[in-house]
């Protein structure tokens, strides 16, 4: 009994999950050897490609179908979105390979033919469809909100192996080798080593694979000391795993490998108690406001912005400096006309940019169309006795199951399409109820909002709030005069536009 493998993965997912061509061709394998099925052929689909959805091999392996039916009994894939990410076109799929007798097995799915296992199957691949309709969400935002929970997605550094926690979330855990990272710091931390040293110091106690380049890299990754920094957010940001050395360690590092010789300890920004702290600023000194708890007359403890020059006597309550924060962002929230306006304007723009697949799809348009003319075109011959049944039939096939490629192909660039569209909902949300997503936000997504909103320097004096920059995109939605609108994507915003 022979089989053929199909594989494929996105260069995204490769990143994200791990889940490399190699390793499900390697799977694939393991699944025929053991249900005693001999690999005929295996088709791999490599990465996917900026302009089109290239499903060559889908499409090769089809053909081979076509041509060796009768040698083959079955096709063993990954798992089922790997055929086509979108339900019809994987029904239409399935519904062909079991038409011509070859059995569709998943490596990681039920793979049962009976009603339950139909239904199993079924539902996967409305599963499938239906991540593939919030795609930009699961990805992107759901890796930005993975950080600012303050998790590492990505791969593990030197000194720590990535898990999943109970949630099956990321969770940074260290491990043995951990040791070698934490003398490292303590060493450089006296100042008194060259990196050279400590490298060949670490060599001789076990640590084999230590570089100078390597111990630099480690020195700077702010990892270790359980602080995340990454270019989609301007803050630290406080990580759940455990740190293998202090920041107060990691931080002196820093400061001897830039040259410096003061060792001020930066602090970090996020004090859950006081959001705004650090952003705002006293109208008379130009400082940043501080907060902090003081204790009244009958020993209740109340909460206080204030400035932190000496002398000056700004404060202001908490609850006070926070609503009136809440008021303000709610002055900045667009109206329905605006915003219906400004989703117009993107689309447009984002449709005119995608000329180029917007002429791709023309083309696979006109294929389809072609392809069924063709198919016509034979049965007339049939009908005149030019071809006889059997080449009818072989030559249908063929033509149908090219027909079908092309088909899957404009399908999924159409949904590159829907997830724009979702992108900008998701956009329109954010943008009419920034002052409901601060004021329930975490701490770390509060000061990005601020920071976002207000990008420079924001002052507060008896109720007025004075700002030298609001973001772009805020003021452009402020100005009547949208169809002006310099359609550049507003910073902070490319994520969520162009994916
Ligand atoms: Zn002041």
């Amino acid at each position: 009994m022979k089989t053929l493998i199909y594989c494929r993965v996105s260069t995204k997912e490769q990143a994200e999950q791990g889940y490399s061509l190699e390793g499900q061709e390697k799977d694939c394998r393991k699944f025929a050897f053991d249900n005693g099925y001999e690999v005929d052929k295996v088709f791999i689909e490599r990465g996917e490609s900026a302009k089109t959805q290239n499903r060559t091999e889908l499409q090769n392996l089809l053909r081979y179908v076509v041509k060796n039916r009768k040698d083959i009994s079955c096709l063993i894939i990954w798992k089922y979105d790997r055929l086509a990410r979108n339900l019809s076109d994987h029904t239409e799929l399935v519904n062909y390979f079991s038409s011509i007798n070859i059995r569709i097995f998943s490596v990681t799915e039920n793979n049962e033919d009976s009603p339950i296992g139909k239904l199993t199957r079924n539902m996967i691949g409305t599963f499938a469809q239906f991540e593939n309709d919030v795609k930009s969400e699961r990805t992107t935002n759901g890796m930005k909100q993975a950080v600012q929970q303050g998790r590492w997605c990505w791969r593990a550094p030197i000194g720590y192996k990535q898990t999943k926690d109970s949630l099956n979330k990321s969770l940074l855990v260290p491990i043995e080798e951990s040791r070698f990272i934490e003398e490292a710091f303590t060493m450089a931390e006296t100042g008194m080593y060259k990196q050279t040293e400590i490298s060949e110091h670490l060599r001789k106690k076990g640590f084999k694979k230590i570089t100078k380049n390597l111990l630099n890299r480690i020195l700077r990754n702010y990892l270790y000391a359980g602080i995340i920094k990454v270019d989609w957010f301007p803050d630290y940001i406080q990580a759940i795993h455990k740190p293998i050395i202090a920041k107060d360690t990691f931080f002196k590092v820093q400061l001897l490998l830039d040259g410096k010789k003061t060792s001020i300890t930066p602090k970090l920004r996020n004090h859950s108690d006081f959001p705004l702290r650090n952003f705002i600023r006293c109208p008379k000194c130009g400082q940043k406001l501080t907060g902090g708890w003081s204790t009244g007359r009958k020993k209740v403890k109340y909460a206080y912005y204030h400035c932190r020059t000496k002398g000056c006597s700004l404060s202001v309550k908490k609850n006070e400096l926070e609503s009136e924060f809440f008021k303000y962002l709610s002055s900045f929230q667009p109206n329905k006309e605006i915003l219906e306006l400004f989703e117009e304007i993107v689309l447009n723009l984002w449709k005119s940019k995608q000329s180029e697949r917007i002429k791709e799809q023309l083309r696979l348009e006109k294929e389809i169309k072609e392809f069924k003319e063709k198919e016509d075109k034979i049965f007339d011959y049939l009908l005149k006795g030019t071809v006889d049944a059997e080449t009818y039939k072989q030559k249908t096939e063929e033509i149908r199951s090219d027909s079908m490629i092309k088909k899957i192909e404009l399908n999924e660039m159409k949904i590159e399409l829907d997830d724009i569209e979702a992108c900008l909902n998701y956009c329109k949300f954010f943008l009419s109820n920034v002052a409901n997503l601060w004021a329930n936000a975490d701490i770390n997504l509060r000061q990005r909002f601020q920071s976002l909103i207000f990008p420079d320097k924001i002052y507060y004096e008896a109720g007025t709030f004075r700002t030298t920059a609001t973001a772009l995109i805020f003021k452009q939605l402020q100005s009547k005069s949208l169809h002006e609108l310099d359609l550049v994507v507003p910073r902070g915003f490319e994520p969520l536009l162009l994916e």
